[in-house]
């Protein structure tokens, strides 16, 4: 099978916590966190990983040995891998994912689904961001969850429009955006509360390792 070769993957940090929120809450899971994304939401509480001004102090270009190696050292057997970003889905991550199984780790990606997948992923968690780049078909009808972050009562309508294909067994999260849960944002969090009430395939999430800093 053809594959790529020298692949270097911009790595704006990467750590060993568990993962905060979703179906697999509270699961020990060693995070690969890559530089770039185009969408630059006006909330994004990683900005890091695609503003300008962070990138000379905080990017390490690895391969995929690299960073299966510092998994391996820094992470126990049966901890996940969650690929996130930034944007991951704008990288071949074949070779990456391709270690990581030889390793034996389950992988996992958080992406808004901009662009093809290009890896033989476990489990894609997909955030759809309407006021960017809407997410592919293709990606959508993968996701195994969808988290539609709610920075205004609108977004949970707009976030569900980008679905269309998504499979029945996949869930969807209504996930406050962290500061409207931080202030107790009401109109944020009644809105969640009646779209739940009113679509019981929804459900109401929360950003746990906000509360316990765990990243
Ligand atoms: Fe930040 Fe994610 Fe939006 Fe990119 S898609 S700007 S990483 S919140």
């Amino acid at each position: 099978m053809l594959r790529v070769l020298g692949m270097k993957y911009p790595v704006h940090e990467r750590f060993y916590t568990w993962q905060g929120e979703g179906v697999h809450l509270g699961r020990a899971a060693y995070f690969v966190r890559l530089y770039g994304c185009p969408q630059a939401c006006p909330w994004c509480d990683s900005a890091g990983t695609w503003h300008p001004a962070y990138r000379p102090a905080s990017v390490s270009l690895l391969d995929a040995s690299e960073i299966t190696r510092a998994v391996a050292e820094e992470s126990p057997d049966g901890a996940l891998v969650v690929v996130t970003g930034g944007e991951p889905i704008l990288f071949d991550l074949r070779p990456l994912t391709d270690e990581l199984h030889r390793l034996g780790r389950r992988i996992h990606i958080e992406t808004s689904g901009i662009a093809p997948l290009r890896g033989d992923l476990d489990w894609v968690a997909l955030s759809p961001k309407p006021a960017g780049q809407r997410p592919l078909p293709e990606v959508v009808a993968r996701a195994d969850e969808v988290k539609i972050i709610v920075h205004e009562p609108g977004d949970i309508a707009a976030g569900l429009g980008t679905l269309a294909g998504l499979r029945e067994d996949a869930t969807v999260w209504l996930h406050p955006e962290w500061s409207r849960a931080r202030d107790g944002d009401r109109a944020v969090l009644d809105a969640i509360t009646a779209a739940v009430k009113a679509n019981p395939r929804l459900r109401a999430g929360y950003q746990m390792h906000k509360l316990y800093r765990a990243d």
